[in-house]
């Protein structure tokens, strides 16, 4: 079905679904320590931060740091009070940190305003939050009418309506849908009982058809489409990009350093590493903490995957002669230091015990 077909979907085709979904989600809300229980106000930094923390990771995931950070931060005044490297610390496994400082400053500015912002033009001003973000604190937080479009409130749209674009343009067409039917009562329990159906019922794969309140109105369903729906994107393949990290090691230390604010792991604490590039090439000593020092190489390579790449890194692991000027961290509480998880992947490389003394290899190295 195209966008112009939209206004011939009649309000009262919109209006069924709406009371269908609404009295299913009154029934089988998925319950979570941010969200309210039927019938209370949610608590908007509860949601605020449940979201961040739910962006590119699963409520199972979340469910822990949840807790763990409002038994710590109870509200946002506690929050904008906070040492920022507790709370880099604290979310260690929850992905891109700049979230984690984003959640700081805009918990510092919150703090000093007499209100919580309740319209998505007053959220999107905060640090790092964008229109989906936005949304979902406005609906759910502040019952504000407009759906939150993620992927599984896509999937719902695009199989309800046979939506036939493919999955990186559908975002903009689910929207002409969501937008008209975001209006009406209750419109915070209508994004998160879209959220719930799309999680629980109308799942990617083999969609529990016989337990949905929209059956009957489910167009893909109707026609024995709903494999068909969403319409997948092409596969990118992503590219691999390669470089070399650096363990500098003394009496139990290992050499540290922040990395630039800007780009990837902007700001973390790491091990020195060369640039990450696609056609990598080794330059000696260029890019090394400390010059001139026999390089052990790991015999095993880190690989992880950031969003839009792949990355190989080599593993050089030395003993420092001259102790360059930086962050010398104690090995045996490295825990306590906010490092991302590819820098923890880094140092695991290195065999338990490596020896001090380059001559001296560890059993089994
Ligand atoms: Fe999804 Fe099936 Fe419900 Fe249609 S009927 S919305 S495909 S679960």
């Amino acid at each position: 079905m195209s966008v112009n077909h939209l206004q011939k979907i009649p309000n009262i085709i919109r209006d069924n679904i709406r009371r269908k979904i609404l009295s299913w989600y009154d029934e089988n809300r998925r319950i979570f320590p941010w969200r309210a229980e039927k019938g209370q106000v949610p608590n908007p930094y509860y949601v605020y931060l449940s979201e961040v923390m739910l962006q590119q990771t699963t409520v199972a995931t979340v469910d822990d740091y949840f807790r763990r950070f409002i038994k710590r931060w109870p509200d946002l005044k506690a929050l904008s009070m906070a040492d920022l490297e507790d709370i880099l610390v604290e979310w260690q496994g929850l992905g891109y940190y700049s979230r984690a400082r984003n959640l700081h400053k805009s918990a510092k500015l919150l703090a000093d305003f007499p209100c919580f912002p309740q319209a998505p033009e007053g959220l999107m001003g905060l640090p790092g939050v964008g229109d989906y973000t936005a949304a979902a604190v406005a609906s759910i937080a502040f019952d504000h009418p407009i759906i939150p479009i993620d992927g599984n409130i896509m999937r719902v749209f695009s199989r309800l309506f046979r939506i036939d674009v493919p999955f990186t343009n559908l975002k903009r067409e689910v929207f002409l849908y969501t937008s008209p039917m975001a209006k009406g009562e209750r419109p915070g329990d209508f994004a998160q009982s879209l959220m719930d159906l799309g999680a629980v019922v109308c799942r990617p794969k083999n969609p529990k058809c016989d337990e949905c309140p929209l059956q009957t109105c489910c167009q893909a369903f109707l026609k024995g489409e709903t494999s068909k729906f969403p319409v997948p994107k092409e596969r990118i393949q992503k590219l691999v990009r390669f470089g070399i990290a650096y363990v500098l090691l003394r009496e139990g230390q290992i050499f540290l350093e922040k990395r630039p604010e800007k780009g990837l792991l902007g700001g973390m604490t790491a091990v020195p590493t060369t640039p990450w590039l696609v056609d990598f090439v080794d330059q000696g000593d260029l890019y090394s903490p400390e010059k001139g020092l026999d390089w052990e190489i790991m015999p095993r390579q880190v690989k992880h995957t950031f969003t839009h790449f792949h990355l190989h890194l080599t593993v050089k692991v030395a003993v420092s002669q001259n102790s360059p000027a930086g962050i010398w961290a104690p090995l045996e509480t490295l825990e306590t230091v906010a490092l991302p998880t590819l820098m923890k992947k880094v140092i695991e490389c290195v065999p338990d015990g490596f020896s001090l003394d380059p001559c001296v290899k560890p059993q089994g190295y």
